[in-house]
């Protein structure tokens, strides 16, 4: 039996007895299969009983609840979306723009409303999120990223601070100011996804563990196929993320990325002293020591590495978690935003794996045609997202009228990835391009004068 424990420190003390639940033993009936027991199918499985308590949902889980990306992230809990302000006002107007921007704050607002309603505590804590800047360069970016906002009209969601009020927020070497999103929590990840399944369950549905979905058919009478037995249904959600690539009819919709954090020990009151970080805001910034950080409730720093890698041909395994050249990284890069940590010991490492769809735009969207919903492509910024994806894929299903059901996403479809090795070799060289040009930004200040093939692609 494998020890789930050692997927992710927030595993570890999610407080949750891990020890798997039952599989499916032999095929069943439901009105809903979902396939996955992320936070994507756990949040349609909780707001499709909201909508009707007389459905049947069956989660059907590969390992067990918060196994994959959801009981190993970050913990931003945020209204980024993965595409810009701008790219969704170009695609499909100004109106839609805001739309899913302000469904984004709903679903961080939802996140912390169903922790409390359901006793769930998940260290949900809403702070907002803080862009620090710490080049000239990267000031320019969030300068943008806060004209974006202002011109869909949601200027007032946003604070552009200098570098004295940013070190009032936080004392980071470097920094020259920041972008700071008020509509952002921090949660303890797995805490959610676990108290999620509970949640879940208690309202109704059966979360099948330990039973991995190999294929799936289309149709009036849908169903996920599994080593166990099938589960026929009305409809099939596909909640997998980047183990969707896996599934051989699914295997160029989506692209796994490997992302990787390190954990120092609780830092002491003199530490905190010096850092501040009182708020407990989700952190990041860019550059060759970028990253993604949190304040955990324990008083400790989760520094998570922008150092995403794709495994040749989307092989998924346990080997992609253990990077130690990326930890090290990230240790390295936590001493470089604060030196005053030099002698803070590490005590945790891992990494997991998150889903880019070809165009980086996700998708919410049912099929009452081939029966088959479906919500993914969060290019690693999927905490919110995720809810937003249940409430939008229960509205759909159980055909709510609401506002939600018209978002782009509903009527979205990205296109295929490139075969390998074509892929691989496009990867690599987008990740080469945002090397380099990191390196350019930190030696001069400012980003090459031509756009570079990194920016195209991360919109950076
Ligand atoms: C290290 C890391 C840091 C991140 N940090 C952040 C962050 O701070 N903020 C943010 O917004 N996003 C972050 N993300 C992304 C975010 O965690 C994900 O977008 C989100 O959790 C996706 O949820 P999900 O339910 O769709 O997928 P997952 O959580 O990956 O869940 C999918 C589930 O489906 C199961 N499954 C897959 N295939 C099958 C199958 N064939 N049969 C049965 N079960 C199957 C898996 O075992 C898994 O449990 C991060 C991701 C990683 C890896």
């Amino acid at each position: 039996m494998k020890d789930y424990r050692r997927y992710s420190f927030w595993l570890e003390s999610s407080g949750d007895d891990l020890t798997p639940r039952a599989p499916l033993d032999g095929s069943i009936s439901v009105d809903v299969a979902i396939l996955g027991a992320g936070f994507t199918g756990l949040w349609t499985a909780y707001h499709l009983l909201q909508r009707d308590p007389s459905l049947t949902v069956a989660v059907v889980e590969a390992e067990i609840a918060g196994f994959g990306a959801s009981g190993r992230n970050g913990g931003w809990c945020f209204s980024g979306f993965p595409v810009s302000p701008e790219q969704l006002t170009e695609a499909y107007g100004i109106d839609s723009a805001r739309a899913v921007q302000l469904a984004m704050y709903d679903s961080v607002d939802d996140v912390g409303k169903v922790c409390q309603e359901e006793g769930i505590d998940a260290h949900y804590q809403k702070s907002g999120s803080l862009e620090i800047a710490r080049s000239p360069y990267q000031l320019e970016r969030i300068t943008e990223h806060f004209e974006a906002f202002r011109s869909i009209g949601l200027e007032d969601h946003y604070e552009l601070l200098d570098a004295e009020q940013a070190t009032e927020h936080m004392n980071v070497a470097r920094s020259v100011g920041a972008f700071w999103n008020k509509e952002g929590a921090t949660v303890q990840p797995a805490r959610l996804a676990r108290g999620l399944a509970h949640a879940v369950e208690r309202h109704g549905a059966t979360i099948y563990e330990q039973t991995r979905v190999t294929d799936f058919t289309t149709g009036p009478a849908p169903s996920l196929i599994t080593e166990r037995g099938n589960v026929n249904a009305r409809v099939i959600v596909l909640a997998g993320e980047a183990y969707l690539s896996r599934l051989p009819k699914l295997r160029r919709q989506i692209m796994p990325f490997t992302s990787h954090i390190v954990l120092t020990e609780p830092l002491n009151d003199e530490q905190w002293r010096q850092i501040g970080w009182e708020r407990r805001e989700v952190v990041g910034g860019s550059g060759t020591t970028g990253g993604y950080l949190n304040h955990t409730a324990d008083g400790r720093i989760a520094f998570g590495a922008y150092r995403a890698r794709y495994p040749f041909r989307a092989r998924i395994t346990d080997d992609l978690d253990r990077r130690e050249d990326v930890f090290e990284h990230a240790r390295k890069a936590t001493i470089d935003w604060f030196p005053m940590l030099k002698d803070v010991r590490f005590t945790h490492s891992w990494g997991g794996v998150f889903g880019i769809p070809r165009d980086r735009m996700p998708t919410m969207a049912y099929d009452r045609s081939n029966g088959i919903a479906t919500g993914r492509g969060y290019t690693g910024e999927g905490v919110a997202t995720s809810n937003l994806s249940g409430r939008v894929l229960a509205d759909l299903i159980t055909e709510t009228d609401s506002a939600l059901t018209t978002l782009p996403m509903t009527r979205h479809q990205s296109p295929d990835w490139e075969p390998e090795p074509l892929r691989w070799m496009g990867v690599r060289m987008v990740a080469y391009s945002r090397l380099k040009m990191n390196r350019t930004v930190e030696r001069t200040g400012h980003a090459p004068a031509r756009r570079t093939i990194a920016q195209r692609f991360f919109d950076y």
